[in-house]
């Protein structure tokens, strides 16, 4: 792979750049290319459905593709916007399976949705979590029936607080296949 290619994090809206530079340090340890805070974008009011009140991931994914930096190998956008697909009521993130690209909003995982925000440190592993799992579908994993696995599908916030930030061992295996193959 070439030796420019970088993760790239970049806010579609205001996100602190405490959370940022906290994933940032988080996802070091997890993905063997630098990580980098990218220049942010509006909210994206191009994604919004009037009818549901919500903002359409896909639409968020193909914006972050057309504008991915050279040198890009993947790049994760991060809004507070409530976001959904067509099939489901919510989704806390999407991603490209496999793709550059994946999507996380931290509207439910900080609590905006029941006006109770969350403690700083829960809310920044809740996005990590996710940020770590949607990062996993763009190397084509898919998602394990192992609870405790980072890839395991969340049907809610109590899960994406019992779960591990890690991939499991059989994912683990999966995500270097996936390297080695430089997807
Ligand atoms: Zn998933
Ligand atoms: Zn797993």
């Amino acid at each position: 792979m070439p030796e420019e290619s970088f993760i790239g994090l970049r806010a579609y809206g205001q996100i602190d750049l405490d959370i940022l530079e906290a994933l940032v340090i988080e996802l070091n340890q997890i993905f063997p290319f630098p990580i980098t805070i990218l220049e942010g974008c509006g909210s994206p009011e191009f994604a919004y459905n009037p009818a549901r009140q919500q903002y359409l991931s896909k639409a968020i994914l193909e914006d972050l593709v057309r504008k991915a930096p050279p040198g890009c190998k993947r790049i994760v956008g991060l809004t507070e916007v409530d976001l959904f697909i067509p099939i489901l009521t919510y989704v806390y993130g999407e991603a490209m399976l496999p793709g550059q690209a994946a999507v996380v909003s931290l509207y439910r995982l900080s609590g905006k949705d029941t006006g109770t925000p969350v403690p700083f440190d829960v809310m920044v592993q809740r996005v990590f979590k996710e940020v770590v799992h949607e990062l996993g579908h763009t190397f084509n994993l898919v998602h394990c029936d192992d609870n405790n696995c980072v890839m395991s599908f969340a049907h809610d916030l109590e899960h994406i607080d019992q779960k591990s930030d890690r991939f499991c061992r059989y994912c683990s295996v999966l995500f270097s296949d996936a390297l080695r193959q430089s997807l």
